[in-house]
């Protein structure tokens, strides 16, 4: 490892002080190397050649949030070594004007090459990682752009070791590791994952695919090929046409990371290395994979105004996240269903979990979808935003639900949310954008109907879904469990977890027995009714107790042993079921033939 580290500094030393111009490019285009030469320290040198500057000063940017993820996260954090030299190798003054900021004196009619270290270490943000083994890199946490640069040819060349196979929804370029991006933001939404890795190739629909898979684990990528084909052709019942003509889905099979991203044609999913083999396992995965995709439309292709186009150094608004991330959600499923990946039992069961979910957060009555899609850079999560947020997904997925059975309703089945989504993408494509107005037009071009109220209730308003109501549409009923069958009865409204002196609490729902007894997070249980907790397990303590029984519970509070009273409550119910109506009618059949693609199912 020494020598080739070695190799690559003199490499690194050569490109950086003879400067020697990329003259097998056209003029207008940034060239950028990545020298990965101690990947085990999750380093990697960065050397990036810009054509002349026309002002005295340049201003070079690391972007301060990534695409996909609504959140800033000081990405600069890791830049280090950062120098500038002009074509003499004539190193420039520079200063930081602000954190994500290099400002470069001296640069008027030159030719501008920066180079700094980066230290990769984030594997569960995907942002950037690099280790022996791999290196995955969002171009957005590694690669600065200029302000004259955005617009230009990014030709990016890689510097790995041997071993490596690099993949990307890039184009590629003259060698294994050299790529080449139109611009900076086709760049910054093209991943690029390198290293040892499982890599399979397919065509559906005369359109291309790849799966490449880093790290071991219980998967079987035959069978994810074989899904992966069944799912990708089913997006044409929803849109006419596909963006691409490559498509690449990146999968990190790992530990302590979980979670995807959508790209322009690429999608990267990281899952527990265990967690593919079993059914309801293999049915996330597959229904991220469908998420994603579906993100490859509906955000990548359309997407609302504020975010288009993106402003990398800043919060990007707008109050249709709710759209984007809760649509896609919903969306999925459609995929998931006419592909044949997910039965109508199992997408039942979701829905039953959407459901429970929605009715266990206190915060529908605290804000609306509109108000968490452009507060979703503030987002903390946890139990007060349990307590007092919606979610742009769960519960966007709800309205999208509710807006899709509207217009299924008052067209006869003639049309469906699903025609929304195709008339952004036929109508509203980057560097177009939409807003609230441009999709009350599209409504009512639908459905020959005024949607103002409707918005104004459920976008503005707080979401109030009438379930039965909802489900009966498509001839379906929710019912608890199986009849007169209730595990627990008693209810305190908190969870849990166990550490090393007691029972922690997690969350404690608003207005539940626990809250009104002034439970709070963080409060550590010990003991129940004067006894010591010795098995931390609260559930098989709560068996001993009733309804409106007082059960004494002693917790500490900042190492403060207190004692509060709770008097318990009435457990919500057993699991919630969707089942169909013992008689549905044709019509209800029908209706749920045209909602998903399926025969209405038996009993
Ligand atoms: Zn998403």
């Amino acid at each position: 490892m020494a020598k080739i580290s070695l190799l690559f500094r003199t490499f690194i030393t050569f490109i950086v002080t003879l400067c020697i111009p990329h003259v097998t490019y056209a003029q207008a285009s940034v060239s950028v190397d990545i020298v990965i030469d101690q990947p085990q320290h999750h380093y990697a040198q960065v050397i990036i050649n810009f054509a002349a500057f026309a002002s005295e000063q340049a201003n070079f940017h690391l972007p301060t949030w990534r695409t996909g993820r609504y959140e800033i996260i000081n990405l600069a954090n890791g830049i280090r070594e950062f120098t500038a030299t002009d074509s003499q190798g004539n190193k420039l003054d520079w200063q930081k004007s602000d954190k994500d900021t290099w400002q470069v004196q001296g640069t008027l009619n030159k030719k501008i090459s920066i180079s700094y270290q980066v230290y990769a270490n984030q594997l569960g943000q995907r942002t950037r990682h690099i280790d022996d083994s791999h290196a995955y890199i969002d171009a957005s946490t590694v690669v600065m752009y200029s302000d004259i640069g955005r617009d230009q040819e990014h030709i990016v060349n890689l510097h790995v070791p041997a071993t490596w196979n690099s993949v990307s929804g890039l184009e590629s370029g003259d060698n294994a590791h050299q790529f080449i991006a139109k611009n900076y933001d086709v760049l910054v939404d093209s991943p690029i994952e390198t290293g040892i890795n499982e890599h399979h190739k397919f065509s559906v629909d005369d359109h291309d695919y790849e799966l490449v898979i880093w790290g071991k684990g219980n998967y079987d990528s035959t069978k994810m090929v074989t899904d992966l084909k069944q799912l990708v052709q089913q997006s044409q019942h929803i849109w006419q046409g596909y963006p691409f003509k490559r498509y690449v889905f990146m999968v990190h099979a790992t530990s302590g990371a979980r979670g995807a991203t959508e790209h322009l044609n690429s999608t990267i999913i990281q899952t527990s290395r265990f967690k593919f083999a079993q059914r309801k396992d293999y049915l996330r995965f597959i229904s991220t994979a469908a998420h994603e995709f579906v993100h490859t439309w509906n955000v990548k292709q359309y997407r609302p105004k504020g975010l288009v186009p993106y402003n990398y150094q800043q919060e990007n608004y707008s109050t249709l996240l709710w759209l984007s991330e809760g649509s896609t959600s919903y969306l999925q499923n459609q995929l998931l269903l006419r592909g044949d990946l997910m039965s109508s039992k199992e997408f039942l069961e979701s829905l039953a979990k959407r459901i429970t979910g929605y009715i266990h957060k206190p915060g529908r009555e605290s804000q609306t979808v509109a108000q968490a899609s452009f507060d979703k850079w503030l987002d903390e999560g946890g139990d007060y935003g349990n307590n007092h947020s919606v979610n742009i997904y769960s519960e966007g997925f709800l309205v999208s639900w509710l807006l899709d059975f509207s217009i299924m309703e008052k067209t006869a089945l003639e049309k469906s949310y699903r025609d929304v989504h195709n008339t952004l993408y036929q109508h509203y494509k980057i560097p177009e954008s939409f807003d609230e107005n441009d999709l009350l037009t599209i409504l009512k071009d639908i459905t020959h109907d005024d949607y103002q109220s409707w918005w104004q209730e459920n976008i503005h308003g707080y979401v109030n879904v009438d379930f039965n109501d909802l489900l009966a549409k498509a001839g379906l009923t929710m019912l608890y469990g199986e009849k007169g069958k209730t595990k627990q009865k008693a209810w305190t409204g908190i969870e849990t977890k166990p550490i090393t002196n007691g029972l922690q609490i997690t969350r404690v729902e608003k207005n539940s027995p626990a809250w009104k007894a002034g439970l709070a997070l963080s409060d550590i249980i010990v003991a129940v009714n004067g006894l010591r907790m010795a098995d931390n397990d609260l559930t098989t303590r709560l068996k001993n107790f009733k309804p409106k029984d007082r059960m004494s519970v002693t917790f500490f509070r900042r190492d403060e042993l207190v004692t509060r009273m709770i008097i318990l409550g009435e457990i919500p119910k057993s699991k919630l079921k969707i089942v169909p109506l013992e008689e549905a009618s044709d019509d209800q059949k029908a209706f749920f033939k045209y909602w998903t693609g399926l025969e209405f199912p038996a009993k």
